[in-house]
């Protein structure tokens, strides 16, 4: 099918949008199935390419909006799509759009999921976005690159932990569902992927007394100098003094000698509230 349309279409994949479009047929039904789509959900579809995992949602969901950068792509969804009406095609950049507006527009009444096989060269910064901006989402099922899902569901106080893990771990709790191998794809990746869903907290796990961009920052700065302790991470990092750390650090129960993976989110937390007091109060 993708071959056929392909030849038909004069279609050449865009290394440059991440196209690697799904050709395994157990996949996209998978996938449609365990991000929940139902007739109560509306599905948000970052990237249809030819529409394989959109018409798996459509086929359960109750409506399904699929934004697609590609302006080639449009025309080949409406064939493949013509079965259903359902689905709307968006053509636009998902970091440009106003999601909120969206989801007021489309999808009134209706829970709200995104459900997405990623392009891997922005795979962060639509999960950040997604997450940031605090949307009225259950849920976000996403396939990513195998070692970004590992990195994005490492628990905090654990070695492949990072400043992404924290900070998604802050929004939501994520969990990876299966693997999907290289050969799946067509043209096939150097990677491996997976597909992870992140559930979407409803209060943050830690209360923070000050902006959470504050929190965001201190995360940022733990992490930027790996090898380095946490305590000459931060010194680097926010310009802070040494002594004003270590205190922190004490109080916080944070051994001196500790680096950024060995921190859980509950001391993230406390030194937050520790080092940007909320000066207001
Ligand atoms: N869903 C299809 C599948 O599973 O076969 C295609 C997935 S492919 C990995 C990623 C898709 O995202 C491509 O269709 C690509 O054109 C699209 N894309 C890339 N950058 C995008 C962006 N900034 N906004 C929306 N779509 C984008």
């Amino acid at each position: 099918v993708v071959k056929s349309l392909l030849s038909r279409h004069g279609f050449q994949f865009s290394k440059a949008l991440g196209q690697n479009f799904l050709i395994n047929p157990e996949i996209c039904p998978k996938m449609a199935t365990e991000c929940g789509a139902d007739q109560t959900k509306g599905v948000i579809e970052v990237g249809p390419g030819f529409g394989v995992l959109t018409r798996e949602l459509a086929a359960r969901a109750n409506k399904v909006v699929a934004i697609e950068l590609d302006k080639r792509l449009p025309a080949v969804l409406a064939e493949t799509l013509r079965d259903f009406n359902n689905v709307k095609v968006v053509q636009a950049d998902v970091m440009e759009v106003d999601l909120h507006q969206l989801i007021q527009d489309e999808f009134s009444g209706l829970d709200v999921l995104v459900c997405a096989n990623l392009p891997y060269y922005i795979t962060s910064p639509v999960i950040m976005k997604l997450l940031e901006e605090k949307l009225p989402v259950e849920s976000l099922t996403v396939m990513v690159q195998k070692e970004a899902a590992v990195r994005i569901c490492a628990a905090s106080g654990t070695r492949a932990c990072g400043a992404v893990s924290v900070a998604v771990q802050y929004y939501s709790q994520p969990q990876i569902l299966f693997d999907v191998p290289r050969d799946c794809f067509f043209p096939a990746p150097n990677v491996d992927s997976a597909v992870i869903r992140l559930n979407i907290r409803k209060e943050p796990p830690v209360k923070l007394e000050t902006e959470e961009k504050q929190f965001f920052k201190l995360v940022k700065a733990a992490f930027g100098q790996r090898r380095k302790t946490v305590l000459n991470s931060l010194n680097t990092g926010l310009g802070k003094s040494k002594e004003e750390l270590s205190a922190a650090l004490q109080q916080a129960g944070i051994e001196p000698t500790a680096r950024a993976e060995q921190l859980t989110m509950e001391q993230f937390g406390t030194l937050c509230n520790l080092l940007f007091p909320n000066k207001a109060k």
